[in-house]
């Protein structure tokens, strides 16, 4: 048997999977890992930096034009839309076979495929929020007020992602642990694992598969089931059962 027909075969006795997702689930949907950028020189500030050192809480406090000019460019991509593993997702979430999908992407494109239960672990560049006041926002107010997107008491309006320096929202790390502790079955994809908190996520799970969808080597192969190479959405969406 093939590993997408096992997998078609353990879907369609699960009732409380659920879906840890990475980088790699996004670029199936032309998002690139913004890591993937290199050194930046700033022509205004005269130096190189790396795309941590850009995406990090110090600088957006440091130099704000300069982090929102690239987070314009390297960390909203409008035209992307979500890829037939996004929306194989949804159906085995509308089927009432998956239970949620937690994910370390900022896109939001779990959402626009139709999932209902998303835990973003690192935030989402859909929403902002004001610095001083805590008055939300949508993205289009950062795409539209540039150089720095402010408030109207004056505030900086920052994406509601989670930077470098900065930790992780509890309640969302907390919610998906507690359905990947219930889940019986757990599919990782398009993650190496390395970024927290996903390694301790992982650890939660009790259930009975576990499935990796990745295109190189993790830590957690020796503990899987079944270790799937193929693209992610074309592997969900054939394993639909
Ligand atoms: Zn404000």
């Amino acid at each position: 048997m093939d590993e997408i027909t096992r997998l078609k075969e353990i879907l369609s006795t699960s009732r409380r999977a659920v879906f840890f997702g990475g980088a790699g689930m996004s670029t199936e949907s032309g998002i690139p890992d913004f890591r993937s950028a290199g050194g930046i020189y700033s022509e205004t500030l005269h130096r190189e930096f790396t795309p941590e050192q850009m995406a990090s809480h110090s600088f957006l406090m440091a130099h704000p034009a300069e982090f929102f000019d690239f987070y314009r460019r390297r960390f909203v991509y409008l035209s992307a839309a979500p890829n037939e593993g996004h929306r194989a997702l949804a159906e085995l979430e509308r089927r009432g076979i998956l239970a949620a999908v937690a994910t370390q992407n900022i896109d939001g494109l779990h959402q626009a495929a139709g999932s209902k239960t998303v835990y973003e672990l690192h935030g989402s560049i859909r929403r902002a929020y004001c610095m001083d006041c805590g008055a939300r926002y949508a993205l289009s107010y950062i795409m539209e007020h540039t150089p720095i997107p402010r408030c109207s008491c004056g505030g900086i309006v920052r994406p509601d992602v989670v930077l470098y320096e900065e930790s992780l929202d509890t309640a969302t790390i907390e919610g998906a642990a507690a359905a990947i502790r219930a889940a019986d079955t757990l599919i990782i994809g398009g993650t190496s694992l390395i970024v927290y908190p996903a390694a301790g996520l992982i650890d939660a799970f009790r259930g009975a598969h576990l499935i990796l969808i990745n295109k190189t080597e993790t830590h957690a192969d020796a503990r899987a089931e079944l270790i799937i190479r193929t693209p992610i959405g074309a592997a969900l969406h054939a394993a639909l059962p």
